[in-house]
């Protein structure tokens, strides 16, 4: 069976030194400071240690087969969005990371998807970049769950989904910027707590906003099976009902509308929890994810629910034929 992980992340090898060249921020770039290993480095700061599998292609392809896994949709790492900088050098940095994810998606046509990064602080250079790389072949791009603290629903971002729905370009958002992080760095808790937080507030952000009342085709995954979005639906129902003078401001729809119709991945690490999500959105719905190459993540890529008692055809749905729909990509081109 042909199988799509849907969320995995890349890096080139090697990272301009843009703090330099530029002249301001902690930009990221990489130390190779040992065979097989680079640090990432924020600054003069520490911020995580990758592994060769970070930016080898064929690496890469050699670890998927052992899952049998076919197809990876390769993003960056959501630190590298760089909303924070001038919108220019972002999209100067954009640029690069594409690039790079559009030759390796060039190179290994039956191996590699690839979603773009694009300047969401400026909302011209981000459809400018985003019309550059569908032309270039890339099948939407990844965002992040806030833009600078800005929740998805802003209407300066609304030009960004329309282009997209338009352009026919999928999207995946995915939580970063955490909310709250200062306030609870000790544990991981920015990734265990606030994450799946994150994620529901993306989620809140757009079906409160509006956003699929007013873009039917616009096609969004959200990391992470929705984070805490599923798991509270009926607090968020709740809400809905009891207090619509608060919620219902901008979009009179139930949000329990939304379901089935934006995708979710599978990285829940939980057979009880997929079966759940299984319910709220169906198997079309559902796209295999994991996070790879990184700890979090589901690194046996959606082994649990090979073990898991499902139909075959909810199995198919789960490992390819969600992300097929999500991307617009015909099965052919795996052939
Ligand atoms: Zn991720």
């Amino acid at each position: 069976m042909l199988k799509i992980d849907s969320h995995t992340h890349i890096l080139p090898k090697k990272l301009p030194n843009w703090s330099d060249k530029f002249g301001y921020g902690d930009f990221i770039y990489l130390q190779h400071h040992k065979k097989g290993y680079a640090k990432m480095m924020r600054g003069n700061q520490f911020f995580r240690e990758i592994k060769e599998n970070a930016w080898n292609p064929e690496l890469r392809i050699k670890e998927y087969e052992k899952f049998n896994t076919q197809v990876q949709v390769v993003c960056t790492i959501p630190v590298m969005f760089s909303y924070w900088a001038k919108a220019f050098d972002c999209l100067a940095i954009s640029k690069f990371l594409n690039d790079h994810i559009a030759e390796l998606v060039y190179k290994y046509p039956k191996n590699y998807l690839g979603l773009a990064t694009i300047p969401m602080q400026d909302s011209e250079l981000a459809i400018q970049e985003l019309e550059r790389v569908k032309e270039l072949g890339l099948q939407g791009i990844q965002i992040g769950s806030n833009i600078n603290d800005l929740n998805l629903n802003e209407e300066r971002f609304f030009p960004i989904f329309q282009a997209c729905e338009k352009l026919g370009m999928s999207i995946l958002v995915h939580p970063w910027n955490m909310m709250g992080q200062q306030h609870m760095q000790r544990y991981w808790l920015p990734w265990l707590v606030g994450m799946p937080a994150e994620t529901s507030r993306a989620i809140c952000s757009m079906i409160f906003g509006g956003i699929f009342e007013r873009l039917p085709n616009l096609r969004v995954n959200f990391a992470h099976a929705g984070g805490s979005f599923l798991p509270t639906i009926g607090r968020i129902r709740q809400g809905f009902d009891c207090r619509p003078d608060l919620v219902a401001l901008d979009n009179p729809i139930d949000p329990k509308n939304y379901l089935g119709k934006f995708w979710v991945d599978s990285i829940t690490h939980d057979a009880f929890m997929l079966e759940y999500v299984l319910k709220l959105q169906g198997s079309k719905r559902i796209t295999l994810g994991s996070d790879y190459p990184f700890p979090l993540g589901d690194l046996e890529i959606g082994k649990f629910i090979e073990e898991m008692d499902l139909d075959n055809g909810i199995k198919e749905d789960i490992f390819y034929k969600a992300s097929l729909e999500w991307l617009n990509i015909s099965h052919e081109r795996f052939n």
